[in-house]
């Protein structure tokens, strides 16, 4: 926990991925108070700080992984995530068979078994959904930062108007006002609201969602084009989504029309809910004119490619989004959908996918690092402003991830690949704002600290 005044700690490994800035060789980030003070060389580092506490730390440090997608609350439904599905909506029958059975389960002690999971794969800040209240603090308590996504799914108008909307607007009156728990110790979550997807909210409900998030200052995160069956369930309400729907019992106006003769991002954006306070998840079936569409909107795109796999969905777009200068970043989604919560291991299969669609350039590893760090400061809105997160500069909170990966020499052009390639499985140290947190193999690790200085 960060006392106020306390030391100055410098932090240096054989090799310091900043991210804000190139690889820096026997680097070295001083931090007091849980933010970064400066970032540099061991050596001027520990010049320009005499008489600061030295940890050494071994391998690759890099600034914080931030999943830009994730519900951990679903940590327990592990089971629904470890086979492969025929198709989205199979899973989806799965899903939410296994939920209803689950109904009394623990969702807070679940969702604090995702934290410390996604802690010990150097993820130090989440976007995470929530679905049951209980779940919403957790994150922020085992040192977190990141922001919880009050879930809403569901609705159509009458059971909007016939509750639904009061309960939300209730549960945010509540947490404005300090009733509702929203962590402990020095962090509070942030809180945002997650509409679904597009097909599981009435179109009135998703209009008024988007309203309240501008009325209440709130970050927006929604499931986009995730299915391929999304898009003929915007235009013309038909298809696998629309028998699904029907099945719930919901009376869409979608449904009743005939679809909106827009695609799903476009019937988004007629609704107000696209701006740069709101980023979607998976993207999988963004065509160009959409992909533009965010750009120009500010929306970053959360890709979760091996979440997609498990599905037996396609991977998402990651060439293009790259080329064209998307806001891209990482998630792994929950354990419900995927084998894991190690961010790495999804942005290495995204290192494939892009090579695999015909992205050439030499810098697709740092990308995808900066993609899985800044990246998804940005999509979260957290990338700027005092206590940011993402990088590793001066003012930024103090998160990093050490991986025991070989640190190279002076002479290896990618330093980034070598994170990629290596680095899933072998984080060995989590720090988050400061604080080393305790958890992964720091059992059999004990960090060097040198003494007499
Ligand atoms: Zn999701």
């Amino acid at each position: 926990m960060s006392v106020a005044g306390e030391a100055v700690v410098v932090h240096s490994a054989p090799l310091l991925l900043p991210v804000s800035r190139p690889p820096i060789r026997d680097g070295a980030v001083a931090a007091r108070d849980g933010r970064v003070l400066t970032t540099g060389t061991r050596r001027e580092t520990l010049a320009a700080h005499p008489g600061a506490e030295e940890v050494r730390w071994p391998g690759v440090v890099v600034a914080g992984l931030v999943n830009a997608h994730t519900h951990l609350q679903f940590t327990r439904m592990a089971g629904v995530g470890a086979r492969v599905y025929d198709t989205f909506e199979e899973w989806s029958d799965t899903f939410d068979e296994v939920y209803a059975s689950m109904d009394g389960e623990d969702w807070a002690a679940s969702t604090r078994e995702g934290a410390l999971l996604a802690l010990r794969h150097g993820t130090t800040a989440v976007a995470d959904v929530v679905t049951d209240l209980a779940a919403l603090p957790v994150p922020a308590e085992t040192g977190l930062a990141g922001v919880s996504y009050l879930e809403i799914l569901g609705d159509d108008d009458r059971e909007w108007a016939r509750g639904g909307r009061a309960r939300l607007t209730s549960t945010l009156g509540r947490l404005a006002a300090g009733d509702v728990p929203r962590g402990g110790g020095p962090w509070t979550a942030r809180v945002g609201i997650a509409p679904h997807a597009p097909y599981t909210l009435d179109t009135a409900v998703l209009a008024d969602l988007a309203g309240l998030m501008r009325a209440y200052g709130l970050r927006g995160h929604i499931h986009l084009q995730e299915s391929a069956h999304e898009r003929e369930f915007t235009v013309s309400g038909t298809g696998p989504l629309a028998a699904l729907i029907r099945r719930i019992g919901l009376d869409f106006e979608i449904l009743r029309a005939g679809g909106t003769g827009q695609g799903p991002a476009d019937f988004l954006d007629g609704l107000g809910m696209l701006g740069p306070h709101c980023h979607v998840a998976h993207g999988v079936h963004l065509d160009a004119g959409e992909r533009a569409l965010l750009r120009a909107r500010g929306v970053g795109v959360a890709l979760c490619p091996r979440s997609n796999r498990t599905l037996g969905i396609d991977g998402p777009p990651v060439a293009a989004l790259l080329e064209e200068g998307g806001m891209v970043a990482v998630g792994t989604d929950s354990l419900a959908s995927s084998p894991s919560l190690d961010l790495l291991e999804d942005v290495r299969l995204l290192h494939a996918l892009a090579r695999e669609q015909g992205y050439r350039a030499a810098d697709l590893a740092r990308r995808l690092v900066e993609a899985a760090t800044t990246g998804g400061a940005r999509a979260l809105g957290l990338a700027a402003g005092p206590g940011r997160i993402g990088s590793l500069d001066a003012g930024a909170r103090c998160d990093f991830a050490v991986f025991d990966v070989d640190p190279g020499d002076p002479g290896d052009p990618d330093p980034y690949r070598t994170l990629i390639e290596d680095g899933p499985g072998q984080c060995v140290a989590t720090v988050t704002g400061g604080v080393h947190t305790g958890l992964d193999r720091l059992a059999n690790f004990t960090p060097e600290v040198p003494r007499g200085r």
